[in-house]
């Protein structure tokens, strides 16, 4: 089985007890971990894949709890570094009525911006079949040059590169900066996945379409995935395109279902890369993934809302929507 790396940040999200409230009216918060890299990794290993997460953590009981539920979850920690000033992230989060999230982070900094490329663990890295990535990990330095060279040994030891921006604006100095930043290591993945909400801003068009996916399209990309919330996903390939519909299930939280969404496609393909190149394969894995991404909304918080693969087939049973 192939080893699948996913590489960046892993931090504590605190959920309103009672949604609808900003952050200030909420009576109290529950700890939810997650962190897209790491919520991908636990993904995999959900499902019977082989997962690696490598980042930084705070040398405190956050980032002890963290590697800890990375551990029990199978996710290899040997790529995890903590350090002794800077604490594990945190987010507040606030789950508007209408199941929107907005996010106030505390990183002053935090541990994970500090990974340095002296500390990469780079015999792990570089035994990644598939090397994952989003863009967080771009923001301040010496964070961004230790993503630049994981990602850079990944490829040159012959891993697929797989990469979800995440855009998280809050987080960035400016818009402008972050659509730069993202943008700036587009040519360097086989597979992107971006939400239409990405796409709007990447592009700068309001349309989701062919036309605007399509001026995404780099000429050494394998594969593009733009989700599309409960309505599925589109895909692009070099000679193909389409898309999958979603699964109908009752929302409650759709914190991870794009996390979901990527680690099953990526456990599905790790073992079989041409899988991409041949649709009517592409579409039963997407399928899956689709699923997958389906079931996580139905619980509350990421983590605990990932499916194992008798959950998915259950839903793959019922068909889309
Ligand atoms: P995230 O919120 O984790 O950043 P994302 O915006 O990257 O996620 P989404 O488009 O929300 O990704 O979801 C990924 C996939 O999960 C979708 O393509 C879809 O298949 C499934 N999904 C998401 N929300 C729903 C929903 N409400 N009902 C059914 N399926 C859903």
């Amino acid at each position: 089985q192939g080893l699948i790396v996913s590489f960046g940040e892993m931090l504590i999200d605190f959920v309103p007890t009672v949604s609808g409230l900003s952050l200030a009216e909420a009576p109290g918060f529950l700890k939810a971990p997650g962190g897209a890299p790491a919520n991908v990794a636990i993904a995999i290993t959900r499902l019977g894949g082989k997962a690696a997460f490598v980042g930084k953590l705070g040398d405190d009981e956050f980032g002890q709890m963290l590697a800890g539920i990375l551990k029990e979850n199978k996710v290899c920690t040997e790529g995890i570094n903590f350090d002794k000033g800077a604490r594990t992230a945190l987010a507040f989060v606030t789950l508007r009525d209408d199941g929107e999230r907005e996010f106030m982070f505390y990183r002053n900094p935090s541990a994970d911006m500090l990974l340095k490329p002296e500390e990469l663990n780079l015999n792990l890295i570089k035994s990644a079949k598939i090397f994952h990535y989003g863009s967080i990990s771009l923001i301040v330095e010496p964070c961004r040059s230790a993503h630049m060279k994981a990602m850079e040994e990944a490829k040159k030891a012959g891993a697929f590169l797989s990469y979800d921006p995440n855009l998280r604006l809050p987080l960035w100095p400016s818009a402008e900066y972050a659509k730069e930043q993202i943008l700036s290591i587009w040519n360097k993945a086989d597979l992107i996945k971006v939400s239409d909400n990405e796409l709007e801003f990447l592009t700068g068009s309001s349309k989701i379409n062919d036309e605007s996916a399509m001026s995404l399209w780099h000429p050494n990309l394998k594969l593009l995935l733009v989700t599309l919330g409960d309505k599925g996903c589109k895909y692009y390939a070099k000679n193909f395109k389409g898309s999958v519909p979603g699964y109908g299930v009752k929302a409650v939280d759709t914190t991870g279902a794009g996390d979901s969404f990527v680690g099953s496609l990526l456990a599905k393909i790790v073992d079989d890369l041409s899988i991409i190149q041949d649709e009517a394969k592409l579409k039963e894995v997407l399928k899956y993934a689709c699923a997958c991404g389906a079931i996580t909304t139905t619980k509350k918080g990421a983590i605990p809302a990932l499916p194992n693969h008798s959950e998915v087939l259950e839903v793959l049973k019922t068909g889309p929507k």
